[in-house]
């Protein structure tokens, strides 16, 4: 049986060019970065080579990049780093309802260390209102984090103008407030330049752009107030501790320069699919709907309610054809609970258990999507009948 893989926001398969530059990695530039001799100072040459080459796509100084093992991880440095550090100044954090559980499972742990979090509701078309983060901010607000784009509805927010708000504010007020957004999905389609976006940390990682998994950086700009992490040796910048991940880290850096190259092409030929797939499938099967924004949305992402289909047997059916999808975020798949995500779009507990999310990829074809129409079809008649029964 063919695998069609429609889950790419939950991750991607590593890019053959990558594994080919990672592969000197493990045998031959196998030195510590922080030793003296020859193994050691080849393997640091690469270190600042790799920096130096990402700092130039996102826009930044070289010692801006931290490199990480993944977007969890930078999250949680960003968000409990800034937070401890700046507590003199404040203890009020700003997010939204549609962070990814990275971002909820960490401000709940420092909402338990005497921070004060505020979670802001987006509009019915799943786009944070910047207007709602203004009137958000207090004299003791000291960070903001919001998502780039949204991992299960596919929606791109309004960063830059967030951002606008945010630096009014602090300049009005001689306040210093940091605003961090989580890009994991933005790096195959997106401008993931941090000054154009004008983010103070930004997160990115490898498993979602055809890189390694547990990889991944967190832009810090210069002079932000934050605390390590991980304590140790004082490797990358004393922020994060730990022999570096030389291959991790070449992976990352040629994934990203791949993401980056393919980024105009591949969003105008998803966007056709995607737009093909969406149209067909509303106008095929009655009592569908579409979530998130119909076009601030990312090239590669379908999310769709099938009211009156249990998400999880939709899953399991499709998987019998080979076909993978998943059905709320793809961290809670595994549990029944509803999807935080489409429960922030309307609160309908049968809109939210019927989610169906397609994320195509580099190696989606119309022929895929095609064959994919023919068995939901199948699925619903199949499910429904079941339900009604
Ligand atoms: C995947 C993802 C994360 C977590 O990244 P890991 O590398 O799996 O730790 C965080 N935020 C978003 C939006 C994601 O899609």
């Amino acid at each position: 049986m063919r695998t069609i893989y429609l889950d790419n926001s939950a991750t991607t398969p590593l890019d053959p060019l990558v594994k080919k530059a990672m592969d000197d990695f493990w045998y031959k530039k196998y030195g510590n970065p922080s030793s003296l001799h020859h193994k050691g100072r080849e393997a640091k040459q690469e270190l600042i080579k790799s920096r130096k080459k990402v700092a130039k796509i996102i826009n930044c100084k070289p010692e801006e990049i931290i490199f990480t093992a993944g977007g969890t991880e930078s999250i949680n440095m960003a968000l409990i780093g800034i937070a401890f550090a700046n507590k003199k100044s404040g203890n009020h954090i700003i997010i939204s309802n549609i962070e990814h559980p990275a971002v909820l499972a960490t401000c709940n742990y420092l909402d338990k260390h005497g921070f004060d979090i505020t979670i802001l509701s987006v509009e019915k078309d799943g786009i944070l209102n910047p207007k709602k983060v203004e009137k958000a901010i207090t004299s003791k607000t000291i960070l903001i984090s919001a998502m780039q784009v949204n991992n299960e509805i596919g929606t791109i927010q309004p960063i830059t103008e967030i951002s606008k708000i945010i630096q009014a504010y602090n300049h009005r007020k001689h306040a210093n407030i940091y605003f961090h957004t989580d890009s994991c999905q933005a790096g195959n389609y997106l401008n993931i330049n941090v000054k154009r976006l004008g983010v103070d940390a930004m997160t990115l990682n490898g498993s979602k752009i055809y890189g390694p998994k547990q990889t991944g950086i967190l832009y810090i700009k210069q002079d932000t107030q934050i605390q390590p992490y991980i304590y140790g040796g004082g490797q990358e910048n004393k922020l994060r501790s730990g022999t570096e991940n030389m291959p991790g880290i070449i992976g990352f850096t040629k994934a990203l320069e791949i993401a980056q190259k393919k980024k105009a092409t591949e969003s105008k030929r998803l966007e056709g699919l995607r737009d093909w797939f969406i149209k067909e499938i509303l106008k095929q099967i009655p009592d569908t709907i579409l979530n998130g924004h119909i076009a601030k949305r990312l090239p590669n992402n379908i999310n769709i309610s099938f009211m009156g289909v249990e998400g999880e047997s939709m899953v399991l059916f499709l998987d019998k054809y080979g076909i993978c999808v998943s059905s709320g975020s793809a961290c809670s798949s595994t549990k029944l609970t509803a999807s935080h995500i489409i429960m922030a779009l309307e609160d309908n507990h049968e809109r939210a258990h019927s989610s169906i999310r397609f994320s195509l990829g580099r190696y989606t074809t119309k022929k895929d999507l095609e064959f994919t129409l023919k068995i939901i079809k199948q699925a619903v008649e199949k499910l429904r009948n079941i339900s009604a029964v």
